[in-house]
């Protein structure tokens, strides 16, 4: 028997020459099938492609010639179609047997027992199916199996070239055929949105399967692996991808694999059986799925995903197609797919387009979900093994109300759908209708309500949703989307835009936090030091008071843009209260100079701290002289309260922003900012909850920054409660606390007929 190499060679160097001959599309199908038929030993080979919805059989050897464009399937009927609608080969010794076996009497098939069938796949759809039959009765070995599969690649090429069939009519149909499903995951923005599936890291299109020049091909995939292994162990030094946990096991996982000699050498064998490199590793790819497919181990089937990530991380590099979809565009409504994603990734999506993220991790407080969220994009978190499910171009509706989303669904699915979409959009016009009405409560209490903003687009949600000012301006968003550090200049511009915007009503700028989940290419450690915990490392304020220079253009840029105005700026991380006092310091140097220059200053200018270390809150007495205001940032605070990492997605769902501890520590931050005359408002993404707005309210806090989106939902919260009576409540429960107060709080709402879900 042949080597698996050399009974593949065989065919392509044949299969090569049919492809260049001048002979017409018909003809070359015709040589096709007799070239295999010949060269496996087989008394049939066919090959059916989809034409109208349907797979036609348009060349067969063995079969009668009369069948030919005469017999044709639906997707998912006969052996040919099971094979198109799972997109997976049959290997059968007794065709008859297979329950999905039709008869054609056409095409005089009686005779022959045994049939093997892989599909014919473009662009991750079967638009055809190749299949041999033979008259005794035998499995196919897996040399054969291979190589009917590397000819399908072969014809796959060939389909495109000669435009055998219509590509886009026959991807739809395959597309269609393949059914709905339904995924459920963790929804980490709220909303519904529709459209069509877009890889964050395209799937690589394979244009050309037959080397010209087996050794260039080769150099060539040297040549990747050595690229993609410098990028996995570029990867493993980052600090953005060292966060320990689960992208520690991803990383080592994808080094073992990228390291994997075995690997390399199937590919080059594939290589030296005549395929391109592209097809080499798409070869190999296809024989690990079978092999991994009979394994049913949920373990092996998360491995067979990294190695998926890798196998087109190695295609993307060997064929050059680098970006990611951001870079290529998107064409129509598109619902995102990625594993995971930076803030600064999403944030190079176009905006119009996007409707919709779905990530393999996610947690709650990651900042690409906060960024989504104030971008009004609903978020899916932790959809395991979505991108082996999806398809590019695939329909999809995500309901990031209910933590679902459908593939490929059927029009009544459709239908329902665009009716609750109706629906969310009528209740979204009812919260625009109160825009201008104040969050009062049924008690008379006026509660602040403030946007968390980032980018100069967000100001225009300030009008759209009457809120009372920014609570939050996260400055460092601006360097995020940035390649390089912005100059002054562009710092200023963009604060000065920002005030201008809000015209009379408060924006709070917050000096720039970096580190954690927010890296900046362009500014790393002196030492280069990697962290192991960057959450609890070198950001934010740290960072700020060392690299003074970064401080003092960002207090520049603040202090120019709100001359003649009011500036509020506050302190990100702050721990202990000299480094209020440093910031500060930094602050008044600039104010000084500006004097000096008789430049405009500000008319006044309002220091604050955001309380997210929980250490600053036993200092607060010796603080809170000093201050303003005061900001409690929940998404820190709670993650370092609870030790919970808060962008590990194990701990996403492990603790309660109601949990009694957290709402004991907010209540005694109230209790110990009493008197002092300070502004004091949670800016976390706690408060944009419902539930634990009744909560925060419930504890005294009268000041609320929250996403956009949130402002409409609380606003009818707030004037749907009684402050008092559920601060009479907050107290007793505080007092002698029950485990579960979420539970406690629907029930104390749901008694009262508030809505808070
Ligand atoms: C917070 O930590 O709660 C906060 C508002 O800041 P950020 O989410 O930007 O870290
Ligand atoms: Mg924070």
């Amino acid at each position: 028997m042949p080597t698996a190499v050399a009974a593949a060679r065989s065919i392509l160097t044949r299969l090569h020459e049919v492809m260049a001959s001048r002979a017409h599309a018909q003809g070359k199908l015709n040589r096709v099938v007799d070239v295999i038929a010949e060269e496996m030993n087989s008394e049939v080979c066919s090959i059916y492609l989809l034409r109208e919805g349907m797979l036609e059989l348009f060349a067969t050897h063995g079969l009668s010639q009369k069948a030919v464009h005469v017999t044709r399937m639906d997707i998912g009927e006969g052996l040919v179609g099971t094979i198109a609608q799972n997109i997976d080969t049959l290997n059968l010794a007794e065709a008859t047997a297979h329950p999905d076996f039709s008869y054609r009497p056409e095409t005089g098939e009686e005779k022959f027992h045994s049939f093997a069938g892989v599909p014919i796949v473009r662009r991750q759809r079967a638009v055809g199916v190749l299949a041999v039959q033979h008259a005794e009765s035998r499995r196919y070995d897996e040399v054969e199996i291979e190589a009917l599969q590397t000819v399908a690649m072969v014809l796959s090429e060939l389909i495109a070239n000669a435009e055998l069939i219509d590509e886009d009519e026959a991807l739809s149909a395959a597309m269609a055929a393949t059914g709905p499903e339904r995924l459920t995951g963790l929804a980490l923005v709220k909303g519904l949105a529709e459209g069509h599936a877009v890889f964050h890291q395209p799937r690589i299109t394979i244009e050309h399967v037959v080397a010209e020049d087996t050794e260039a091909e080769r150099q060539r995939v040297y040549l990747a692996f050595d690229k993609m292994r410098e990028q996995i162990d570029r990867m493993a030094s980052q600090a953005e991808f060292g966060g320990g946990g689960e992208h520690d096991e991803v990383l080592e996982t994808y080094r073992m694999f990228a390291y994997d000699e075995g690997w390399s050498r199937r590919i080059n064998e594939a290589i030296d059986s005549g395929l391109t490199a592209e097809a080499a590793i798409e070869r190999v790819q296809q024989r690990t799925r079978m092999r991994m497919r009979q394994i049913d181990d949920p373990l092996l089937a998360d491995r067979m995903h990294d190695l998926e990530d890798l196998a087109n991380r190695l295609l993307r590099t060997v064929s050059g197609q680098v970006g990611t979809a951001a870079s290529q565009g998107l064409r129509s409504d598109a619902i995102l797919i990625a594993r995971n994603l930076g803030p600064a990734e999403l944030l190079e999506y176009d905006r119009r387009r996007l409707k919709g993220v779905i990530l393999e991790e996610g947690s709650l407080t990651a900042h690409v979900v906060i960024v989504a969220r104030a971008m009004g994009i609903p978020v899916l978190g932790r959809v395991r093994g979505i991108r082996g499910k999806v398809r590019e171009g695939d329909p999809m509706l995500l309901d990031g109300d209910q933590g679902t989303v459908t593939l490929r669904p059927i029009p009544a699915m459709v239908e329902a759908f665009d009716a609750r979409f109706a629906k969310s959009r009528e209740r979204q016009a009812g919260y625009a209708a109160m825009r201008d009405l104040d969050p009062v409560t049924k008690d008379g209490q006026r509660i602040t309500l403030m946007i968390n903003a980032g980018l100069r687009d967000d100001m225009g949600l300030l009008s759209l949703t009457g809120a009372d000012g920014v609570g939050l301006f996260r400055t460092e968003f601006q360097f995020l989307v940035s390649a390089t550090m912005p100059a002054r200049e562009r710092q200023t511009r963009l604060y000065r835009d920002v005030l201008d915007a809000a015209g009379d009503k408060p924006v709070v700028f917050r000096t720039v936090d970096i580190g954690g989940d927010k890296v900046l290419p362009y500014l790393r450690h002196n030492d280069g030091e990697t962290e192991e915990n960057p959450a609890m490392g070198w950001r934010a304020l740290r960072v700020a008071l060392e690299r003074e220079g970064l401080m003092k253009a960002q207090a520049r840029s603040l202090l120019e843009a709100a001359g003649g105005r009011t500036l509020n700026v506050m302190f990100p991380m702050v721990s202990e209260p000299w480094e209020f006092d440093a910031a500060r310091d930094v602050f008044q140097k600039q104010v000084a100079w500006l004097k000096q220059q008789r430049k405009p200053l500000p008319e006044a200018i309002r220091y604050g701290a955001m309380l997210e270390v929980p250490a600053l809150a036993e200092v607060l007495d010796v603080l809170a002289p000093k201050l303003s205001f005061l900001s409690i940032g929940t998404n820190d605070l709670t993650q370092f309260l609870f030790a919970a990492d808060r962008s590990n997605p194990k701990l996403a769902e492990r603790y309660d922003w109601l949990s009694p501890a957290i709402l004991r520590f907010l209540a005694r931050v109230v209790r110990d900012i009493g008197d002092h005359p300070v502004d004091l408002t949670v800016c976390g993404e706690m408060g944009g909850r419902r539930l634990e707005a009744l909560a925060l309210i419930g504890l005294g806090i009268g000041r609320l920054s929250i996403t956009p989106a949130a402002v409409g939902p609380i606003k009818a919260l707030v004037r749907s409660i009684d402050a008092a009576e559920i601060r009479d409540a907050m107290t007793g429960w505080l007092a002698e606390p029950r485990a579960d107060m979420r539970a406690t709080l629907l029930e104390w709402a749901a008694a009262r007929k508030i809505e808070v879900d």
